[in-house]
């Protein structure tokens, strides 16, 4: 069968989990098609999988995916012709059970519109033929596969592998890397079902699914020679086995004879039965682990070791053809577990799918590309990457993949992501943007009115941002700098440059907290300035003030508008907004980003960050947008002493604060942020403690209160009321993070500071330091002995350490891994599978250059020679980014 007759049954069972919905629907009633959610997302990912098996009907689908474009947004009218031209479509290319096809006709006939009861007439009609439609070319007879309803779309591997395999039973590989794991030797249903458990339904699957390190088993030593500490390789034979009941549960003892009559005593305290059995006395084995001291007496041990069979007979020889066996005599790779699945049984199936399938990896970095960085082809890496040959030495070294198999596969990911940003970055450069006039004259008056001079930083940064709003192109640049850096007066400049020539500019921050903090600095920095009116807009305004604030917006009356997300919402309309700067973007993510940006006819864009992002996950971050950095604080700040205490030393901490009181100064305690869902624990705590240090510890001493669910009012009062000094002491859940100032705050404790992460330990100590007096951070750490583990003081060290943002950021990035530095909330941030942000930093830059640099070249990416990439990098990206349509 040719490929253009199509696959129906496999076409079919691709699409069929858009019965689900549709089947869902036949019985509610059309009526209730409100209730349907996130249907454009699905129809694109089914497609997106059918479109293997489409054969000659490609065109089919792609109307098909029209049909669901917009419909999880669109109101009720638009979302019933939706699902009938849907169902149209549908029916056009696979059979489709009755109830769903009246779904079509449903719609179309007109007195079946509005009422629900007529649209369950009309299905319960039953003997109405398919509906007819121009596609509908087929005469195919329905398959039972075509209906079924077992396919949960929540199994994707076994859906992938059940497609591949109806198109294959109908004569066709579209692509041999769908083709399931059960076509491999050795693969049969039980070790298939299993290999499907952890995701692998295709060759494609155990490909991608690298080794997650290496043992290094091309030499063997002798019991003797083994050093300690270190992970060797030891043959030999079984002399004695033991199972000794212990006090809780059992061990296995095994005392290995090397051939030198050496002993080595392997220990498990977890292990299956089986096991047991293939230790029997005498037996010959290989074992691998790390070689420690100290068994009675002081032999040395291995526990749990991987253990192979060495062949009967075989003697001394350990196998070393690799083709033979993959698990000793070379560079072993060692995958993550698959519950029954023996690791040398896995191996095998890898070294399978690596021989016979992996030269269908192709390569869709242009040619270009690949010459220029010397870059392995694919499938040349991939095959590297488990069974290091070429790259042995390197693998052994590293233990895990590394070396050129490395760089080629994190080089692609890395690629393709910036890819997206140059995409996108041209995407907004071409649009025809504001050309401010931003003369120096103004820049100077504007600077002048400041109290203080800008530091040399600010002054450059200024004078980057004013450039660029010059340009008839709309800016992107971020503001990168330090706690305290002053992005704040830098970010009024701009704004104030905009609001001269007749626009309003949007400052947005992340919390209603830092909101009302901006919009109370912007007002004092703007005293002199009784033309320029700033205005608040959050979500926890009253109805009332919201409305009166939101005319002002409308009308213009409001030059500088702050606000929280509710400014990218949709009741918010700017007269004439020319610049939107955006406050701690990653917290928002790409997508709030996009919808300010559509307030305005292309506003200017400014984006401050005041975590310290390291420069490998800001290009990652934000690789679209032009960087200034404040690398500088403004003068008369002195350092902040940091110091962490036990729980024990609780009472040293706060003498330290009685101190900095006694003098004048102001104090802040800052409890843990809890989880958004458990507000109310979070003001009991915070209502809790300050009631606590007002009896027990600070008695007589005004205490103020802020946590997450007061009103912005509230909120306000106590703020105001710490900022005048009438409390002298602030307790706060982490809502004061950013952007909090109150000069005369000279001390920070900070309880179960372990919680943290460094960069938000570092934002709170931010809060501390910012007038001229000596400052201290004090962090407190939990009572319980894990929470004040080596590994927490290890990493609170670095905040007695340094007060270097950047460094804290790297340090912080190191030990938690990006995802967990940037918080959940942000979107936008792909996760990569082969690169690491951290190590592979020099990749990303060759990777980031190449991307532009095509970007520049071929913007559209039309060139012939650049049409395998652009196939990969829609596919890639559809649905989880839209990086080239943004802004
Ligand atoms: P960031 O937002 O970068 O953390 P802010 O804009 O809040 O920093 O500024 C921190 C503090 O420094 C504020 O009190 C601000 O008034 C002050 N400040 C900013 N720029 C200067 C300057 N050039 N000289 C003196 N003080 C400054
Ligand atoms: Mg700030």
């Amino acid at each position: 069968m040719t490929r253009g007759g199509g696959a129906p049954e496999a076409l079919a069972l691709a699409l069929s989990p858009l019965l689900q919905p549709l089947r869902l629907l036949s019985r509610a009633g059309l009526a209730r098609v409100a209730v349907l959610r996130e249907i454009e997302p699905l129809v694109q990912r089914v497609v997106e999988q059918a479109r293997p098996y489409a054969g000659d009907l490609e065109a089919g689908l792609d109307r098909l995916e029209e049909t669901a474009r917009g419909f999880d947004s669109a109101p009720e009218a638009r979302r019933r012709t939706a699902i009938a031209a849907l169902v149209r479509e549908l029916a056009g290319l696979v059979d489709v059970p009755e109830e769903i096809a009246a779904l079509a006709r449903d719609e179309s006939t007109p007195t079946s519109k509005t009422t629900p009861t007529s649209t369950s007439n009309t299905t319960a009609t039953p003997n109405s033929t398919r509906t007819s439609t121009p596609t509908s070319n087929s005469t195919r007879t329905s398959t039972p596969t075509s209906t079924s309803p077992r396919d949960s779309p929540s199994r994707p591997p076994a859906r992938r592998a059940a497609i591949a395999a109806a198109a294959q039973k109908a004569g066709l590989t579209p692509d041999p890397l769908l083709t399931p794991v059960d076509h491999l030797r050795g693969v049969g249903p039980a070790i298939r079902d299993k290999l499907r458990s952890k995701g692998l339904g295709t060759v494609q699957d155990l490909l991608l699914n690298l080794p997650r390190r290496y043992e290094d088993r091309r030499k063997r030593r002798t019991v003797a020679e083994a050093p300690l500490g270190e992970r060797s390789v030891i043959a030999g034979t079984v002399a004695w086995i033991d199972e000794v009941r212990a006090r809780r549960g059992r061990r296995l003892e095994v005392r290995l004879r090397d051939d030198e009559g050496g002993y080595l005593m392997l220990l498990w305290f977890h292990y299956r039965p089986s096991l047991v059995q293939r230790l029997r006395t005498g037996a010959r084995i290989v074992v691998s682990g790390d070689v420690r001291a100290g068994w009675r007496g002081g032999a040395k041990t291995m526990s749990h070791p991987d253990v192979e069979p060495l062949e009967p007979g075989g003697g001394d020889a350990l196998p070393s053809d690799p083709a033979s066996d993959d698990s000793f005599g070379r560079v072993v790779p060692v995958y993550a577990d698959v519950e029954g699945v023996p690791a040398r049984t896995y191996r095998r199936i890898a070294r399978r799918a690596v021989d016979e399938y992996a030269r269908h990896l192709a390569d869709v970095l242009p040619r270009g590309v690949l010459e220029r960085r010397e870059l392995w082809p694919l499938a040349e890496a991939v095959r590297e990457a488990h069974f290091p040959d070429r790259s042995a030495d390197v693998a052994a070294t590293a233990q895990r993949p590394a070396g050129e198999p490395h760089r080629r596969m994190a080089f692609e990911e890395l690629f393709m992501v910036q890819l997206g940003l140059a995409l996108r970055r041209r995407g907004v450069k071409v649009e025809p943007g504001i050309a401010f006039r931003a003369t120096e004259e103004s820049i100077e008056r504007i600077v002048k009115s400041l109290p203080w001079p800008l530091t040399r930083a600010q002054r450059s940064s200024v004078g980057a941002i004013a450039q660029d709003m010059r340009k008839p192109e709309p800016m992107n640049r971020l503001l990168q700098g330090d706690v305290g850096s002053g992005k704040t007066a830098v970010a009024l400049c701009a704004a104030l440059l905009a609001v001269e020539d007749g626009y309003q500019a949007a400052l947005m921050a992340p919390t209603e907290i830092l909101a009302e903090q901006h919009t109370r600095s912007l007002r004092r920095l703007l005293r002199e300035r009784r033309d320029v009116h700033v205005e608040l807009v959050t979500g926890s305004l009253g109805a009332r003030e919201r409305a009166h604030a939101e005319r002002l917006v409308r009308g213009g009356a409001a030059h500088i508008v702050v606000g929280t997300h509710a400014l990218a919402e949709e009741d918010t309309d700017f007269h004439k907004l020319g610049l939107a700067v955006i406050d701690e973007q990653h917290r928002f993510g790409v997508m709030t980003r996009a919808s300010l940006m559509k307030k305005g006819a292309r506003p200017d864009v400014l984006v401050m960050t005041a975590t310290p992002i390291p420069r490998t996950l800001a290009l990652t971050l934000y690789g679209d947008l032009d960087v200034s950095v404040l690398d500088e604080l403004p003068p008369g700040r002195t350092p902040i002493a940091t110091r962490v205490y036990r729980d024990a030393q609780r009472e040293r901490a706060y003498d330290v604060v009685r101190r900095e009181l006694k003098a004048g100064r102001q104090a802040y305690v800052v409890l843990p942020l809890v989880e958004e869902s458990e507000k109310l624990a979070d003001l009991k705590a915070a209502t809790k403690e300050r009631d606590r240090l007002a009896v027990d510890v600070f008695p007589d001493i005004p205490i103020g209160l802020v946590h997450g669910r007061q009103s912005a009012q509230e909120r306000n009062e106590a703020m105001d009321r710490f900022l005048r000094g009438e409390d002298r002491i602030l307790v706060a859940t982490t809502v004061i993070e950013v952007g909090v100032d109150v000069p005369n705050a000279t001390v920070m404790l900070v309880e179960h500071a372990e919680r943290f992460g460094l960069s938000q330990l570092h934002q709170l100590r931010g809060r501390v330091g910012r007038g001229a007096a000596k400052s201290h951070c004090l962090l407190l750490t939990g009572t319980s002995g894990a929470e004040w583990g080596p590994a927490a003081r290890e990493r609170l060290k670095v905040m007695e350490e340094t007060t270097d943002g950047f460094r804290i950021a790297e340090a912080d990035l190191e030990l938690r891994g990006p995802g967990e530095f940037l918080g959940t909330r942000q979107s936008g941030m792909p996760d990569f599978a082969v690169a690491e942000l951290t190590r592979d930093q020099a990749i990303l830059q060759e990777a980031r250059e190449e991307a532009f640099a095509l970007v520049q070249s071929d913007p559209d990416l039309r060139k012939p020679e650049n049409e395998a990439l652009r196939d990969a990098f829609h596919n890639r990206w559809r649905g989880r980014l839209s990086l080239a349509r943004v802004g």
